[in-house]
């Protein structure tokens, strides 16, 4: 019998059970595929690879140099002047984090959780492979935007998914020049309603596209998005998911919380997630660590959670629904990026998670810009 079962060997699930394993609670993490690749364009900022000490050898790229590409191929060029978007590889980020867990005193299990029931006082979780089914008193669900642990629970639904696709290329003459680079590109014909990216890696190039699930067909875009870039190569490997780009109505139960992708917590605009997923984790950790010495209520989790991020998931769910609509919004988007201010506070924002106001004057002149390229439409 365990204090704490955690489902999903995720970036949230490992944190999370690492942040419990390091408090003495006893701890199990169960995730259905240790090799498992998640799809994922392996993005971090800078602010979670200091807070979660993310070791050099797993950030395969320090990348502070971005393209941004319009509808109609204007280019747009910056430079991040304090900082970098790291590139890792889930296949390694997320194994370094579950043996952090292992280290710090989890168990960690291989089994997919077919089902989970109450059993008394605790839960009672059904496993593949005729294992013995585990009993815990609390249950973490980390398992992702399909989340098994959110149905069984009875959780409401994830709502807002985009599904994006990504093919990794082995380098050629055509990529090299993404060496070094992150690219996005805003193009109707690449995504109607989210964007493309171009993310490089030490031996290869992650290239993706996203689209609101079932609406388009995410593989005419990703194809026309290949064609675009005139690459003649075959891609290695396809990948494909959801991503969850709403939180859950509610997260938290008496006795179980969602993390990451299963309660919903990938930003807007930019499908931002392995941040959120991490920092979750880690809350929610805390919050049980509180319920089990203390009993506080686990809701303080989702709460504090609400009240730290609310804001920016405000902030880019508004810019998402303003400028992703049609290829004329998305062109005055790419122009509004050019201004430096604009650009600043991006980065600001995008690399520490902190919203930090312009000044007066400047928050003036970005509106005015606003306003000017939407009337212009470029
Ligand atoms: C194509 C694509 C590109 C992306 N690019 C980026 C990016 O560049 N940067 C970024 O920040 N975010 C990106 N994201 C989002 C990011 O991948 C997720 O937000 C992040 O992985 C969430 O972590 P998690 O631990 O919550 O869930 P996941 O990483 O999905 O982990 C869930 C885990 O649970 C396991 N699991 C599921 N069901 C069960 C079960 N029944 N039993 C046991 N185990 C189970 C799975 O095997 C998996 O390991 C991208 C997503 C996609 C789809």
């Amino acid at each position: 019998m365990y204090d704490v079962a955690i489902i999903g060997g995720g970036p949230s699930g490992a944190v999370a059970a690492s942040e419990l394993a390091k408090a003495g609670i006893s701890t199990v993490l169960i995730e259905r595929s240790l090799d498992n690749v998640k799809p994922c364009g392996g993005a971090i900022p800078l602010g979670l690879i200091e807070e979660f000490k993310i070791p050099d050898v797993l950030v395969e790229k320090k990348l502070s140099k971005m393209s941004v590409r319009s509808p109609r191929g204007r280019m747009i060029f910056m430079e991040m002047p304090n900082g970098y978007v790291g590139m890792v590889r889930r296949e390694r980020f997320d194994s370094y984090l579950r043996d952090q867990a292992e280290q710090q005193g989890a168990d960690v299990v291989e089994a997919l959780v077919k089902s989970i029931k109450p059993a008394g006082e605790s839960y009672s979780i059904e496993l593949s492979k005729d294992l013995p089914a585990i009993k815990a008193s609390f249950i973490i669900g980390a398992d992702g935007a399909n989340s098994k642990t959110a149905e069984e629970l009875g959780f409401p639904p994830n709502e807002l998914q985009v599904i994006a696709m990504q093919q990794r290329f082995r380098y050629c003459e055509t990529l090299k020049p993404y060496e070094d680079l992150v690219e996005i590109w805003f193009d109707g014909e690449v995504s109607p309603d989210f964007y493309g990216w171009i993310f490089p890696k030490t031996d290869h190039i992650a290239i993706g596209t996203g689209t609101e699930f079932r609406k388009h067909n995410l593989k005419q875009l990703q194809r026309r998005f290949v064609e675009k870039l005139d690459i003649r190569e075959t891609p290695y490997l396809d990948e494909a998911a959801k991503i969850p780009m709403k939180p859950r109505k509610t997260f938290t139960q008496d006795k179980a919380i969602l993390v990451g992708d299963a309660a919903g917590l990938v930003t807007p605009a930019n499908g931002e997630g392995i941040f959120f997923a991490m920092r979750s984790g880690k809350m929610g950790a805390h919050a049980m660590i509180e319920r089990i010495h203390d009993s506080k209520p686990l809701k303080s989790y989702e709460n504090s959670f609400r009240k730290l991020y609310s804001p920016i998931f405000f902030g880019l769910q508004a810019l998402q629904s303003v400028y992703y609509k049609s290829d004329r919004l998305r062109e005055s988007f790419v122009a509004i990026c050019q201004d430096r201010d604009v650009q600043q506070i991006t980065f600001d924002s995008y690399l520490y998670k902190k919203m930090v106001p312009a000044p007066w004057s400047v928050q003036m002149k970005i509106f005015m810009k606003n306003i000017y390229h939407l009337v212009k439409g470029y």
